[in-house]
């Protein structure tokens, strides 16, 4: 045990054998995405979404491997996130996407980092602090064409146009966000391509930005001066009604910690909610939703029942959840595989035909929610992402 504790500290990381799910984390399929989606953006600059800890890969490791691939510009949610992407990125451009809160404009100085504005308010903190910094700082307008959450209307938008204020500092990115561009054919998306082009035509001269992954791949093609890619650089699929372009970059293993057969009309787990109808044979990994695996993918029913719920692969074979998943146990119907498993065999949750995205469309949520749920506490391993 000793031996255990001082490898934890030395290394900061738990040793594979102590932990109850193993995440793997593929920087060179990471990488490789950002290429497949620059080389998909029609020549416009690609960045690199990395807010809630790089969708919950790493910010820490997913930066670097980023840069060394050629991104440049970084986006995150929170200013604590912009600055854990300073320290290992000390020269890119990093913009905070939910904007400018009260009285942090220091800290942006201080960090090099640029807010994107979403307010008239906003608009005029950050100018009124570069007039007191001396100098014209940089900053992202956000423009609201649809979503009703961040940014300016897009009459406020067109006022600005002209105004002294936008001397002050220097708006470097006029951007806005799609609400639905995964829906291909929504005409949301026309409406909004064409309300950002009319606010930019009014705002001449500063670099555009429109789309998230999924917007790349639209067929309009709104790529403007740089895209703003999140979920597809870590393997979720930006165009859900074909084939997935895009390489995975998550594996998520759990171990199986023991193995008991159940008899026709036991029940499983909390409440009882899943009931055997033929004797069965369980699994009991240690992984639950402490891990940040979803509650939500609970089997509830009766065994032999399709239901949309949880599933892992055991020894190749799917074989689907039984029961409520617990804080840090799920238990899984292997009875497909009972000849194949002993206790300590893994089984994967996350990898191969169980995607991101299928993973969360049983637990009844998407793929994003997946992936930024991940938690420090699985053991992470890190593939690739050298030179
Ligand atoms: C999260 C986010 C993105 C990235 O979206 P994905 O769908 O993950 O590619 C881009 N722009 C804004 C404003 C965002 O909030």
């Amino acid at each position: 045990m000793t031996k255990l504790n001082s490898r934890i500290e030395t290394t900061g990381r738990i040793p594979d054998e102590a932990a109850g799910g193993l995440l793997h984390i593929d920087l060179d399929a990471l990488a490789a995405n950002w290429r497949a989606l620059r080389d998909s953006a029609g020549g416009a600059e690609t960045a690199a979404v990395v807010k809630a800890n790089a969708y919950g890969t790493g910010i820490e490791q997913a930066v670097p491997a980023l840069l060394r691939a050629g991104c440049r510009t970084f986006f995150v949610a929170h200013l604590s996130e912009a600055i854990r992407a300073r320290a290992v990125a000390p020269d890119a451009t990093i913009y905070v996407l939910n904007g400018l809160l009260t009285g942090t404009g220091p800290t942006y100085a201080e960090h090099d980092l640029r807010p994107v504005l979403g307010s008239r308010d906003e608009i005029e903190e950050w100018a009124a602090f570069s007039r007191a910094q001396g100098s014209r700082l940089r900053a992202a307008i956000h423009v609201d064409t649809g979503m009703n959450r961040l940014g300016l209307t897009v009459s406020e938008s067109l006022e600005l146009g002209g105004r002294d204020v936008l001397r002050d500092f220097e708006p470097a990115l006029l951007m806005s966000h799609f609400v639905g561009a995964e829906e291909s054919e929504n005409p949301l998306n026309t409406r909004q391509i064409d309300a950002f082009r009319a606010v930019r035509q009014a705002l001449p001269g500063i670099p555009a930005s429109l789309a998230n992954s999924s917007g790349i791949y639209l067929a309009q093609k709104p790529h403007f001066d740089l895209v703003r890619p999140g979920y597809a650089l870590y393997g979720g699929n930006p165009t859900p009604d074909q084939a997935n372009p895009m390489r995975p970059v998550v594996g998520l293993e759990g171990r199986i910690v023991q193995l008991r057969w159940v008899e026709a009309d036991e029940t499983v787990g909390y409440n009882g909610r899943w009931t055997a109808t033929s004797r069965r044979r369980i699994a009991t990994i240690s992984v639950g939703y402490a891990d940040g695996y979803p509650r939500s993918a609970s089997a509830r029913g009766h065994s032999g029942e399709t239901l949309l719920a949880g599933m892992a692969l055991v020894a190749g074979r799917p074989c689907p959840f039984a029961g409520t998943v617990s804080m840090d146990l799920i238990t899984i119907d292997v009875t497909e595989a009972a000849d194949q498993v002993k206790r300590g065999d893994s089984v994967t949750l996350i990898g191969g035909d169980l995607t991101v995205d299928e993973v969360g469309r049983r637990a009844g949520t998407i793929g994003y929610e997946i992936l930024t749920n991940l938690r420090a506490r699985y053991a992470r391993t890190y593939r690739g992402g050298e030179g």
